[in-house]
């Protein structure tokens, strides 16, 4: 957030100009209207502000889709504004203020992901369930092997907390507590959960599951991904560490 570069500059009657690229934006080869943060210009502070952008309009270009090791049915691009003219009802809330706005469209972000990877994690389970009862070495079925089991059992687990602790950060952010620590948590719970579930499945089909393809291996391939869209773990821990600092400094 604090190296967001694009600019705002304010133009008459309460419109503004927006300058500056965007990269990596989900859907931005496709989307209509994109949420954009930019940099006011006009104020010594440099505060941020939320811009309700039409791509339809001038002023605004797509890149083509990046070729991505994943995520390959959601488009990812950039997006470059020169002057693009937003006009004045299109800025949401206070422009000063657009980081209020941020942080609570981040807080629901990383919950809804923590959502739906426990739906993701549960199609993986599955796959695995019905694999190792079907699939025989050393005479029996794979399932019957406890090592085997242990993996599945791990998913199992790692979903069901998954799932308990974004419906409790859920609660928290609609309830307008400050979620965001737990927020934090669901977004790297999710992903390496995730990431270390599709690597296992990988090992539990076997060269099944390293077919180029095969369902396991896409989710394996999505499962990398995850790891940085949203925020990347690094970055998540920052988060959970200033939180529990600001904690015990307010007391
Ligand atoms: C599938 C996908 C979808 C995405 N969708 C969007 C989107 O819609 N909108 C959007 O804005 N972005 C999106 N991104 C971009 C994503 O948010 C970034 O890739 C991610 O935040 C990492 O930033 P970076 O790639 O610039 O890596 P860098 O910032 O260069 O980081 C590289 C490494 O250094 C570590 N690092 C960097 N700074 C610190 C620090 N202060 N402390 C500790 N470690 C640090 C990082 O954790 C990482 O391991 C998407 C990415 C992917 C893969």
């Amino acid at each position: 957030v604090r190296a967001i570069r694009l600019s705002a500059t304010p133009d008459a009657g309460g419109s503004w100009r927006l300058n500056g690229t965007k990269w990596n934006i989900t859907n931005a080869p496709v989307a209509d209207v994109c949420l954009t943060f930019a940099r006011l210009t006009n104020r010594l502070s440099k505060p941020v502000g939320a811009f309700l952008t039409d791509l339809r309009t001038p002023g605004v270009t797509r890149s083509e889709p990046f070729d991505l090791m994943g995520h390959r049915t959601t488009p990812i691009g950039a997006l470059t504004y020169e002057n693009h003219h937003v006009p004045g009802e299109n800025v949401l809330g206070d422009p000063r203020h657009g980081l209020r706005i941020l942080d609570f469209a981040f807080g629901v972000e990383r919950v809804l992901t923590g959502i739906g990877i426990a739906s993701c994690l549960e199609a993986v389970i599955d796959e695995c369930l019905r694999y190792v009862h079907g699939r025989e070495a050393f005479g029996h079925p794979i399932g019957d092997y406890q090592y085997v089991q242990g993996h599945i059992v791990e998913m199992v687990t790692g979903m069901e907390l998954l799932r308990g602790a974004s419906w409790r950060a859920m609660d928290a952010l609609l309830r307008g507590d400050d979620g965001s620590l737990l927020a934090s948590v669901v977004k790297l719970h999710a992903a390496e959960t995730f990431h270390r579930a599709t690597v296992n499945a990988v090992r539990i089909f076997g060269n099944h599951g390293y077919r180029r393809g095969s369902l396991i291996e896409r989710f394996c391939r999505d499962g990398v991904g995850i790891l940085l869209a949203g925020g990347t773990a690094e970055i998540h821990k920052n988060i959970i560490w200033r939180k529990l600092r600001q904690r015990r400094k307010d007391g």
